[in-house]
C-alpha cells in the first residue's frame, strides 16, 4: 500500500540585486521546498516566506513536521486532502500553499495531464508578464533599464520619494505600457489622485495599492475618483477578503503564497471576476517552482506578473519558458518544473 510521503528542506536564496519596496530592502529570500511522493510520482511545491508577511523556514517546517498524511489512501482527494491541510492550523499560508502545489503537481503527473487542464484553462489566453523595477537610485535604474527589454509591460515600485523622475526615466527609454505598485506608499488621497492624473497621462495601465490597508474610508474615495484601476495587494489575502474588497478597489492582486496554493487560488480569481473585479495574478520572490504554479492561472488574468524566479541570483527549479513576454504553460505533465541540484534526505 502506497503511502503520501512528505520531504522538505529550506533555503536562503540569494537575490540577483537588492530588492527595495516602500517598506522593506532585502538581499536574500527565505524558500522552502516541498515533495510529496506516492508510489513512482513526485510532485513538487513551494513556500516563499518574504519576511514582512510573518512566516519563516521555522514556521514552515514547524508546520510541515505537524502533518501526518498516514491516513491518506487516495491523493487525487484533493478536497479530502487539502481540506486537512486548511484546518490543521491557523495561519501558515505559503506553508499551506508549498503543500497545496506539490499536491496538485503530484496530481497531474498520476492522471498524465498539465496542472492547467484540471481547470479547463486554455494557455493562449496567457497575458503578458510585466518586469518589476524596484525603489532603487536613477542611476541604477538607468543600468536596470535593458532587462526590460524582452518583455511587454514594466511594473514600476513607487512610494520611494522619487516617483515622477522615475516614470520620466523609464519613460524616456521606452513607450511599453507602465503599470505601478505603491505598496501602500501614499498617505493622502487627494495628492494620491493628483499622481494618479499625472501617471494616466504618461500611458500607466493600472495602480497598485495606492494606500494603506487600513485606509479603507480613503481608498474607497480614491477608486471612485481614479481615472485608472485600483489593484489592492497588501489589503487582500483570502477569498473572503473579495467581497468587502469590492467596495474599496476595481481589482485585486492574487499571490498563491498568501491564499494558500491554486485551490483558492483560482476560486478567488473565479469569484473576483463575478463580483466585477480585474484580476492580476501575482507573486513573490520565488524559484520558478512557485512561478510554474501560479502560472497555471493566468488564462484567468487581466494583468500577470509573474516575475519572481527573475529576481534569483540562482534559480533551482529549471523547465519554465519565457516568450514573447508570458511566461509559457507548459505542455508537460504536473507543473512541467524540476529541481536542479536540490537533494533530499533519504534520496
Ligand atoms: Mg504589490
Amino acid at each position: 500500500m502506497a503511502e503520501l510521503k512528505l520531504r522538505f528542506q529550506s533555503h536562503h536564496l540569494p537575490l540577483a540585486q537588492t530588492f527595495t519596496i516602500a517598506y522593506s530592502s532585502r538581499t536574500h529570500t527565505p524558500i522552502s521546498f516541498v515533495q510529496l511522493q506516492w508510489g513512482n510520482h513526485v510532485g513538487y511545491g513551494e513556500a516563499a516566506m518574504p519576511p514582512y508577511l510573518g512566516e519563516s523556514a521555522q514556521t514552515a517546517e514547524s508546520f510541515y513536521s505537524s502533518l501526518d498524511f498516514s491516513w491518506v489512501t487516495d491523493p487525487s482527494d484533493l478536497e479530502k486532502v487539502l481540506g486537512y491541510v486548511q484546518s490543521h492550523r491557523l495561519g501558515n499560508p505559503s506553508a499551506k500553499a508549498a503543500i497545496d502545489i506539490a499536491l496538485h503537481d503530484l496530481h497531474a503527473k498520476r492522471l498524465g495531464i498539465p496542472v492547467h487542464q484540471l481547470f479547463g484553462l486554455n494557455p493562449a489566453n496567457a497575458p503578458q508578464t510585466s518586469y518589476t523595477i524596484g525603489i532603487q537610485p536613477l542611476e541604477e535604474v538607468h543600468t536596470l533599464l535593458p532587462n526590460t527589454d524582452p518583455f511587454g509591460l514594466i511594473k514600476v515600485k513607487l512610494g520611494g520619494g522619487h516617483d515622477r523622475q522615475m516614470i520620466d526615466l523609464i519613460r524616456s527609454y521606452t513607450d511599453k505600457p507602465i503599470s505601478v505598485d505603491v505598496n501602500q506608499g501614499w498617505t493622502e488621497k487627494e495628492k494620491a489622485l493628483e499622481e494618479i492624473y499625472w501617471l494616466k497621462e504618461r500611458g500607466i495601465v493600472y495602480v497598485e495599492q495606492p494606500m494603506s490597508k487600513e485606509s479603507t474610508m480613503d481608498m474607497e474615495w480614491l477608486s471612485q475618483h481614479s481615472p485608472l484601476p485600483t489593484i489592492a495587494d497588501e489589503s487582500v489575502q483570502r477569498l473572503t477578503d473579495l467581497f468587502e474588497l469590492k467596495n474599496y478597489f476595481h481589482g485585486v492582486n492574487i499571490k498563491l503564497m498568501k491564499c494558500t496554493g491554486i485551490r483558492e487560488g483560482y476560486l478567488m480569481a473565479k469569484i473576483a471576476k463575478s463580483l466585477g473585479l480585474k484580476v492580476m495574478i501575482g507573486c513573490m520572490t520565488e524559484s520558478s517552482c512557485g512561478i510554474a504554479a501560479a502560472t497555471q492561472l493566468a488564462p484567468l488574468a487581466d494583468w500577470v506578473d509573474l516575475d519572481g524566479h527573475f529576481l534569483l541570483a540562482n534559480d533551482p527549479f529549471e523547465g519554465l519558458s519565457f516568450y514573447e513576454g508570458v511566461v509559457q504553460l507548459s505542455q508537460l505533465n504536473g507543473l512541467g518544473v524540476f529541481p536542479k541540484h536540490l537533494i533530499w534526505d533519504d534520496q
